[in-house]
């Protein structure tokens, strides 16, 4: 950006330099009366971005200023599109109210910045997505374990093995959460979280991530990061709220600081930090989740993703749950089961199940209302969202009034609806019937609250109306009838008179002229400036006191200790009632949720596709069965057939079942999967210079590197990027290399129908094909996945199906019948599948036949040693 020099300034302009000074990164929206004003680079580049005029004004060196402007009472839109724009705003208010008589034009009004507007601390609900979090995520690198003395290489091998802390904030709701990671989970980590805003150390990289990098700041040691914390959130020591990582610490400490730097030093009311377990959640690196589509779909929008398929929240706090939810799994069958015991019960009472319903759809985001009080943002609609989230919390709670059978989850939850009661009755007694939009405008609090606010209101009301009622007299004593009284903004009350009586009034004693235009003259008396003076006066002093008792009413609401679980429990509630209401539909199920490797699915349907599908189309439900003698299903069959919507679905069922919601099937069985891979759908990275198949031979070896015996691996046409042979054999490879090695439950679709034959080698590989019908010449979808594999290839069918011109599918029709003459003996028996088939079975027989002939309760240590010696030399 261009340096100015501050010399020969205006006072103003002098201040705007000092200003910029201290927040180089951002804009500066500089407060001028009722705008924003911006200058010289910051106007420019805010004018293209929002499309307003850019003038200029005074000059500076010579030249004339760019300058550029919003209203302050549009700023909200204003600033949405700069942030959305990746800018960055610091908001430069006057920090002294404007000098009336004679400070007034004694050099410019204090300023100062009272907040930095960024993408990772937003709390406005303009700005927010209502459903969504907005976090902001401070990563910090640690210590890799040092073992002696290393050489170099060592040493950088060493670093990459060196933890990463993590610290994500929610500044609008409060959530504060930690983890301690390995390096080469970041990217699962980012793409779970999808922070708005990340601070991270420069070297560390964030991948796509990277446009959403904050502008570096220093961390602190651990120690002193830990004391910083322990200080913030007034204990004597951060273990009170768990076991910290070093690197975690330093993490956590970054994210408050940069939290409290933004909004000018001032912290919100944030939730104790709360370190997250290392393997608590199901691990879902980002190529799967991008080619699921959760939370959202590939074009940004939130349709036709899982969220919007199971989401029947009536709350913005419980669609935020959801998502969290649904975003991270769990692998805690004991915490998967207390879910689904919250909404099943649920499901069984639709009557608690509608008061519920109804009483949560009248309940405020009282989470985001609190954010913003505890900034001092906080609006008369903020403590009205309170009392209202009070009220219906008691009515949510007499749903489940006198019911004994109650599950723990709910107990738990409908627990924390009853409290704050004198809260709740405060502000009813506080606020008044009709809120107004802003503080400012004054009336927020209802009469008969506070006997010095009504004495205020009555002085300025009476006032009022003894100048309305002055209006008669005086058009009686200066015989003027048309003698009108108006408020006007400079001139305060005055009288007003056509100006030819004007003129004959000027030269009165009792009258002051104040102003006069070709059709009017408008007059005061010493009686109507004492009125004046009283009413303003008046009026301050009621908008003063207001202020005072909305500040009382914030804090109070703001130490209601019982405020944030309450909002919580609302949330949770909220999803079990969505939950539930989506069960009792009849077609989503319960899923048996066991810590083993079942795996047993039926009737299951992707949810999406089925709402997408035409009102005369109807979903084909399928069934997986990946136990364990045979997890791993080999699906053959033609494009379109329906394949790569059964691997999503089945995907999905994982998914739901692990995040404890219902799935969408008539029954299923699923143990815990610990890391969900799924490579469904060509993900076109060729605009970042990689071919179709480097990028898939990469999410392959992601998956070949990272997956274990208790991950789901689902993936679809492997291989497809290159040569026939060369992708078969590697399809062939990477299918064993799952089955015999990792040897983990998985789903494999190839249009490679010669892979059929491994099921003569492979014990547990199972044959799976979609139903296609030929009719008529043409190609029939059942989208029945069926036992078997597929006869043939279908390609021409569906060439024809795309409108390939007739000729063309002719031609090729005929170019395949010789082809598969003159191939018939290559393609099928391939000498491949013969060499392979002796080795693994041979070994994996023997190997089992060995072991099955030890007596494991008589071998002693030694001997179990050197039996191992011995497998392995055979190996
Ligand atoms: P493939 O991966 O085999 O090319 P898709 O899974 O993309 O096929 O399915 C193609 C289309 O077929 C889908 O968009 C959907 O409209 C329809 N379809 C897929 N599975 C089913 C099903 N089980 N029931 C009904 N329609 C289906």
């Amino acid at each position: 950006m261009t340096r100015y020099s501050s010399e020969g300034a205006t006072p103003a302009m002098l201040q705007w330099f000092t200003l910029k000074a201290e927040n180089p990164e951002a804009l500066l929206f500089f407060r001028m009366g009722d705008f924003y004003e911006l200058f010289f680079d910051d106007a420019k580049g805010a004018a293209a971005a929002l499309d307003i005029a850019l003038t200029a004004r005074g000059s500076h060196a010579g030249e004339p200023i760019p300058m550029c402007g919003v209203p302050v009472a549009a700023a909200s839109a204003y600033l949405a599109r700069l942030i959305r724009r990746g800018f960055r705003v610091a908001v430069a208010e006057q920090t002294e109210a404007p000098r009336k008589g004679k400070g007034a034009g004694k050099g410019p009004l204090a300023r100062a910045v009272v907040r930095v507007v960024t993408p990772g601390t937003l709390t406005e609900d303009e700005l927010l997505e209502p459903g969504r979090s907005n976090l902001l995520l401070a990563l910090a690198e640690g210590v890799a374990p040092r073992r002696g003395r290393a050489d170099k290489n060592a040493e950088v091998a060493a670093q990459s093995q060196a933890p990463l802390g993590a610290a994500w904030i929610d500044v609008s709701t409060g959530i504060f959460e930690t983890a301690s990671i390995n390096a080469a989970a970041l990217p699962g980590l980012l793409a779970r979280l999808d922070p708005a805003e990340i601070l991270a150390p420069a070297q560390l990289e964030l991948g796509d991530f990277d446009s959403r990098r904050a502008p570096e700041m220093p961390s602190s040691p651990a120690e002193s990061s830990r004391k910083r914390l322990a200080a913030d959130f007034g204990v004597a020591s951060l273990d009170a709220f768990g076991t910290f990582a070093d690197e975690e610490a330093v993490a956590a400490a970054l994210a408050v600081e940069f939290v409290r730097r933004s909004q000018a030093g001032q912290l919100p009311r944030l939730a104790r930090p709360m370190p997250q377990a290392d393997g608590s959640t199901m691990g879902i690196d980002p190529a799967t989740r991008s080619s699921l589509d959760i939370l959202r779909a590939r074009d940004g929008g939130v349709e036709h993703t899982l969220f919007s398929a199971v989401n029947r929240t009536v709350t913005a706090a419980g669609a935020r749950l959801l998502a969290e939810w649904l975003a991270s799994p769990l692998t805690d069958v004991a915490r998967i089961t207390d879910r689904q015991d919250g909404w099943c019960w649920l499901k069984e009472a639709p009557a608690a199940r509608n008061v519920l319903r109804e009483a949560l759809k009248r309940a405020p985001d009282i989470a985001r209302a609190l954010g913003r009080l505890s900034l001092g943002r906080g609006q008369p609609r903020d403590l009205s969202a309170v009392r209202d989230g009070l009220a219906a919390a008691r009515v949510a709670a007499s749903a489940f009034d006198n019911k004994n059978d109650l599950p723990s989850a709910l107990i738990r939850a409908v627990g924390q609806l009853g409290k704050a009661a004198a809260l709740e009755q405060e502000l009813v007694r506080a606020l008044a019937e009709e809120l107004p939009a802003r503080l400012e405008d004054g009336g927020v609090i209802a009469p008969g609250y506070d006997a010095q606010l009504d004495d205020s209101r009555a002085l300025r009301d009476n006032s009022r109306r003894v100048i309305a009622s002055l209006q008669n007299a005086y058009a009686d004593r200066f015989g003027v009838t048309t003698l009108k009284i108006k408020h006007h903004a400079q001139l305060g009350y005055v009288i007003e008179v056509p100006a030819a009586a004007g003129k004959r009034l000027k030269d009165r004693e009792d009258l002051l002229f104040r102003q006069g235009t070709a059709t009017s003259s408008r007059f005061c008396t010493e009686e109507l400036s004492e009125l004046d003076t009283k009413i303003s006066e008046a009026a301050d002093h009621a908008a003063a006191r207001e202020r005072v008792l909305f500040r009382q009413l914030a804090e109070a609401a703001l130490a209601e200790s019982d405020l944030p679980p309450l909002a919580q429990a609302l949330a949770v509630l909220d999803v079990f009632q969505s939950c539930a209401g989506l069960a009792a539909g009849g077609s989503w199920c319960r899923p048996e949720v066991t810590q083993d490797q079942a795996f047993d699915v039926r009737g299951c349907r992707h949810p999406v596709v089925e709402a997408a599908l035409p009102s005369d189309g109807r979903f084909t439900p399928n069934d997986c069965d990946l136990s364990p003698g045979r997890s791993v299903m080999l699906l053959t069959g033609p494009n379109m057939a329906g394949k790569s919507t059964f691997l999503r679905q089945t995907a999905f069922a994982v998914i739901l079942a692990q995040g404890g919601f219902p799935v969408a099937a008539e029954k299923a069985h699923i143990g815990i999967v610990d890391q969900l891979f799924s490579r469904v759908g060509a993900s076109d990275d060729l605009a970042r210079g990689r071919s179709t198949f480097m990028v898939e031979m990469t999410e392959t070896a992601a998956i070949l590197n990272q997956a274990g015996p208790n991950s789901l691996v689902v993936v679809d046409e492997i291989g497809r990027g290159t040569a026939t042979l060369d992708g078969l054999s590697i399809a062939w490879a990477v299918l064993e290399a799952l089955h015999s090695t990792i040897r983990c439950r998985a789903i494999f679709a190839t249009h490679f129908h010669e892979l059929s034959g491994l099921a003569e080698v492979l014990p547990r590989l199972s044959l799976h094909t979609m139903a296609v019908r030929e009719w008529q010449g043409r190609i029939v979808f059942l989208h029945e996945v069926l036992a078997g594999s597929a006869k043939k290839s279908w390609g021409v069918h569906v060439a024809m199906l795309a409108g390939v011109p007739p000729q063309v599918v002719e031609r090729a029709r005929r170019l395949l019948n010789e082809l598969e003459a003159q191939h018939s003996v290559g393609v099928k028996p391939l000498p491949l599948f013969e060499a392979q088939k002796i080795l693994p079975q041979q070994d994996e027989n023997a190997l089992k036949a060995r072991l099955l002939e030890l007596d494991l309760d008589t071998l002693t240590p030694r001997s179990a040693l050197d039996i191992l010696y011995e497998l392995r030399k055979e190996l």
